[in-house]
């Protein structure tokens, strides 16, 4: 009988299986929020039988910028880091879309809330994943009564755990109100973000999407999304900052992210974006995107990072 083989993490300085990695229930980012993480996607294709990271050296660039926001020093340079998930994702075997978890912590088993003077540790998960926001229907998005952390209170910056408290309370308040998804206002009340989206405005053929600096992740799926509708769809793209009520009077909406990839809004606030449905751009944006994640478009192929999947034998028993 064939069992499959474990799913491998990146714990304490070594590969192990993911059920053997385990943390103290004191440790210094469980009581406090001080870590920092990303999100990234690995996405299968089944003609070329092989595993695409996508993007992966900018994720790790941007592991490092929070790490730096924290002071956390990570000892494995990007590079590295890339090296490192390529083994898991192919010790672990895995021939399905993952989703890949990086964390770097403050690992001290210890009372005392600071930055400075703590160890340090990181740890990369990964696991099969399928899609996080549905992405075959327009959305209904609610604006949140919850505002965007500001940059000096929990910089948005930086990915770091304590701040998702901020998207945890818009996610949960937006669907208990039966949206899909929270788009946060900053403290300014211009748009910001979804709970853990970026967001893309269409109007009268020009993209828009807030800038850096309204309190935003810099998220690597928007700047993948400025390249496309720029080289690819001829659409301009502007990043300045955007009114609550211009959602309500855009052509089109699409947020996006790692996990949510490219999910259009049907509906704000109960107005209805476009026509209720899925845009010809979001629809657009849809088709090329999957195309390029999984390595099928070969003038973005520097994206996507194979895994070469060894031809590791599974473990038998019985
Ligand atoms: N904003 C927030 C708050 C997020 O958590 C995410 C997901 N990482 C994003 C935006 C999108 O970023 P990315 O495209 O890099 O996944």
């Amino acid at each position: 009988m064939e069992t499959q083989l474990p799913i491998l993490c990146y714990h304490q300085g070594k590969i192990m299986p993911l059920a053997d990695a385990k943390i103290g229930i004191l440790t210094h980012a469980m009581s406090y929020g001080t870590g920092c993480f990303e999100g990234i996607r690995a996405y299968y294709n089944a003609d070329h039988g092989q595993l695409y990271i996508f993007r992966a050296r900018e994720h790790f660039e941007r592991f490092h910028q929070s790490a730096r926001i924290l002071m956390i020093d990570v000892k494995l340079d990007p590079d590295a880091l890339v090296k490192m998930t390529i083994d898991l994702l192919s010790q672990s075997n895995l021939h399905t879309d993952a989703y890949i978890r990086p964390m770097a912590y403050k690992t001290d088993e210890a009372i005392g809330v600071r930055l400075h003077n703590l160890k340090d540790d990181i740890y990369i998960a990964c696991l099969p994943f399928g899609n996080y926001i549905d992405v075959d229907r327009a959305l209904n998005v609610g604006v949140s009564s919850w505002k965007r952390v500001d940059d000096n209170m929990i910089p948005a910056r930086g990915k770091i755990t304590g701040s998702y408290v901020n998207s945890a309370f818009a996610k949960s308040e937006a669907q208990m109100n039966n949206f899909d998804e929270a788009i946060m206002l900053d403290n300014d009340g211009h748009v910001s973000e979804g709970s853990a989206e970026n967001l893309f405005m269409l109007r009268n053929g020009i993209a828009y999407t807030p800038p850096v600096t309204s309190n935003i992740l810099e998220g690597i799926t928007r700047q993948t999304i400025m390249t496309l509708l720029r080289e690819d769809l001829n659409i301009p793209v502007v990043e300045r900052v955007i009114d609550r009520t211009e959602l309500y009077v855009c052509d089109e909406l699409i947020l996006c992210g790692t996990g949510a990839q490219i999910a259009p809004v049907g509906t704000v606030d109960h107005r209805p974006v476009g026509n209720g449905g899925i845009g010809k751009v979001g629809h657009s944006l849809q088709n090329l995107y999957f195309d390029v994640v999984r390595g099928k478009v070969a003038k973005y192929s520097n994206w996507c990072t194979p895994v070469h999947v060894e031809a590791r034998q599974p473990l038998t028993i019985g």
